[in-house]
């Protein structure tokens, strides 16, 4: 049963037409994540479910209500931001109880509350502090605990890690993972990162221009992404994308018939590199990254065409040497000149 539905959403800032008819439902209890290139309109349509925006199209319901042209505050959501928004002068506790403080609730009920959101996220002991006195981390963490106490039906987060350092930003993905596994509250997520996007998400939501590319768990979209665009958009490196005619005949003539003209698209783990002479397609290593349990290999084919390779053993190979490529055609997705998906 869908929770939240979006119908037909539209936004426009002046004439620019930001958000396109977006339809979209979303179960209770899912993680969606919301993902795409800056300027597509990942921030603006978390505002517009938000209510910090106001829909030009469309309708909006949650939990069989149309909340369309209710104001934020009616709406029973809550937003956790990439700047914390926390207030300087209060302490956490006080942070984390302002909202429910607001609302007349019981200060004893709001005791029990605040206590065991900060419980969960481990701020038992930081909750006389003021942010100020916190680090990055913790401060995320009690603009996580603002949002528990107020058991909203839906959290919806705006790049809530992009402030924190590579290793704080892992631990924090986990706590996430946690803290919805054990609250199963629905929640909606924006981000530009891939590994926050494929270790959140039940469904991953990949935007493009206010549209939606695709919508999928997200192994679907790594292993069977509809177009060119969200082949590419997904995964780290990026999938190879190869012109048929930069393949030789043997290659391209595996592929249907309707990818004549079009290209040919190869994750990384599906390209080997071989000896010089072994494998079916020549070129030379271009560039080696290390990265310890693997190691990525660029190479340029004879033909002009740049490859990456994911290798799980280390190769010795060094920009320069002359090598061939095999590429395991069976896992191969096959693109019309038009970038759409055509099936083998
Ligand atoms: P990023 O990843 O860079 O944050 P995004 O996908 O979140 O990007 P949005 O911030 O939603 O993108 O912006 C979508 C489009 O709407 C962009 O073209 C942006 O310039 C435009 N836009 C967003 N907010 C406004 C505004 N308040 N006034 C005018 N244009 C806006």
């Amino acid at each position: 049963m869908a929770y939240l539905e979006l119908r037909g959403i539209e936004k426009f800032f002046a004439q620019h037409r930001a958000i396109k008819g977006i339809d979209l439902t979303i179960e209770k209890g899912e993680f969606i994540v919301f993902v795409g290139p800056s300027g597509c309109g990942k921030s603006t349509l978390l505002r517009l479910i938000a209510g910090l925006e106001e829909i030009d199209g469309g309708t909006l319901r949650l939990d069989g209500r149309d909340i369309t042209e209710q104001p934020s505050s009616k709406r029973d959501l809550a937003m956790v931001f990439q700047s914390y928004a926390l207030y300087p002068h209060m302490s956490v506790y006080e942070n984390m109880s302002f909202a429910l403080k607001l609302a007349k609730v019981d200060p004893a009920v709001i005791r029990e509350k605040v206590e065991r959101a900060a419980d969960i996220l481990n701020l038992t002991a930081y909750l006389k502090r003021t942010p100020k006195e916190l680090s990055g981390g913790q401060r995320q963490r009690v603009a996580i605990g603002r949002a528990i106490v107020r058991a909203p039906k839906v959290f919806l987060f705006d790049e809530p890690l992009s402030n924190l350092d590579a290793a704080l930003r892992g631990q924090t993905r986990v706590e996430i993972a946690k803290l919805h596994r054990d609250l199963g509250a629905t929640t909606i997520y924006v981000t530009h990162d891939q590994v926050e996007a494929m270790t959140l998400a039940d469904r991953v939501v990949v935007l493009r221009d206010g549209q939606i590319e695709q919508v999928g768990t997200p192994l679907e979209l790594y292993d069977r992404p509809a177009n060119q665009f969200v082949a590419q958009f997904i995964g780290t490196p990026q999938m190879n994308v190869v012109p048929s005619l930069q393949l030789p005949d043997a290659v391209q003539q595996l592929g249907p018939q309707a990818a004549a003209g079009g290209a040919i698209g190869l994750r990384p783990e599906a390209v080997s590199v071989m000896p010089k002479g072994q494998g079916a397609i020549a070129g030379q290593v271009s560039l080696v990254e290390s990265l310890g349990a693997e190691t990525l290999l660029y190479v340029r084919t004879l033909e002009g065409a740049q490859l990456v390779a994911r290798m799980s053993e280390r190769t010795g190979l060094q920009p320069g040497d002359d090598v061939s490529l095999n590429v395991a055609t069976d896992a191969a997705h096959w693109f019309d000149s038009a970038g759409r998906v055509v099936h083998a």
